[in-house]
């Protein structure tokens, strides 16, 4: 058995990541995380994932600008469920056994959030998969993945992104920016900097989450990696 840095962890995938230039699912990458994960499974790690829906709707941006705020976060979570289903699909195709749970009730699709129910999931271990995000507009998947994680006692939030870490600044636009190693809870929250929202910065730092690793997905394999305790991209912690 590997070296393992965490035993129960929550994976925290940008829907972004697992699309493709405009595509809504980049089927094949889908199925490189699948892989990964599996092989974090077979670590005996417990595991927990949450997914954006940023490949298919963002509540805020582009022509949801335009409606209201409520409902188009509704199809925001809507498409968390869809990232969500994908991925179940991709984890029993790799011989895992996988549990989705919503947050907004979907009893045909899955089955409601139930703090108990998804502890002894993780027990016997089984990939739980929290969809819907925190079943509340006007809040993020981070902040979605923030909470499940204090929820289930993780040691660790896996944050992957599309992007390698956490910046001074936006690298896109200030090819200067750096990339931060190390930062607290309280740092994060005193620069502005994006690590997750400010709604899910608060929720690690009032409870402690031991730490949250961001990392790229670009490479799935930085999955198993920051799991056997590889210091790549940023940790963010109390
Ligand atoms: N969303 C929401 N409540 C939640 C989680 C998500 O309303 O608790 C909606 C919101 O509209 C958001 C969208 O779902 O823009 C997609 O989630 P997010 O932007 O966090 O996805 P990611 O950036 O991780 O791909």
């Amino acid at each position: 058995m590997m070296e393992q840095k965490y035993k129960r962890v929550l994976i925290k995938l940008s829907g972004e990541a697992l699309g493709e230039n405009g595509r809504l699912f980049d089927f094949d990458q889908i199925d490189r995380v699948a892989a990964v994960i599996r092989e974090v499974h077979e670590m005996q790690a417990e595991i927990a994932i949450v997914i954006g829906a940023g490949n298919i709707w963002r509540g805020r941006q582009g022509p949801a600008a335009k409606m209201g705020a409520v409902t188009a976060d509704h199809m925001g979570m809507l498409g968390t469920m869809i990232n969500s289903l994908a991925m179940q699909d991709a984890l029993e195709r790799q011989g895992i056994q996988t549990r989705l749970q919503t947050a907004i009730e979907m009893t045909r699709f899955a089955e409601p959030y139930t703090y108990r129910r998804a502890m002894r999931h993780l027990e016997k271990g089984r990939v739980v998969l929290f969809a819907c995000g925190t079943g509340n507009p006007f809040f993020s998947t981070d902040t979605a993945a923030a909470l499940r994680a204090v929820e289930i006692g993780a040691d660790a939030i896996l944050l992957a992104k599309n992007i390698d870490g956490v910046y001074d600044d936006d690298p896109r636009q200030n090819p200067e920016a750096k990339l931060l190693k190390d930062i607290t809870y309280a740092e994060a929250q005193q620069r502005g900097l994006r690590v997750m929202d400010a709604a899910a910065i608060t929720i690690c730092m009032e409870n402690k989450v031991p730490a949250i690793r961001v990392f790229g997905l670009d490479d799935p394999e930085n999955i198993l990696r920051v799991m056997q305790g590889d210091g790549m991209g940023t940790l963010v912690h109390p």
